[in-house]
């Protein structure tokens, strides 16, 4: 699985980051969210889709 957050999109509301605070981080200028691998272990499939599911934007992509 892939995951990766749209900078156009994202709004820096940081659900995503409460949601899975070791996936997604967020940048301290613009508060908007990264990840620092787009590669997924198995593992976090599932929090990686919550997240995906929790962002208000929409700017999260986990396929
Ligand atoms: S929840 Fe969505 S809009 Fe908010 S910081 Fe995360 S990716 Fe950006």
């Amino acid at each position: 699985m892939k995951v990766r957050v749209d900078p156009e999109i994202c709004q820096g509301h940081g659900v995503c980051h409460m949601t899975a605070p070791d996936l997604f981080l967020l940048r301290d200028e613009d508060g908007q969210a990264y990840v620092e691998s787009e590669e997924i272990s198995p593992g976090q499939q599932e929090l990686a889709r919550l997240a995906a599911d929790s962002c208000p934007e929409r700017a999260i992509t986990a396929d």
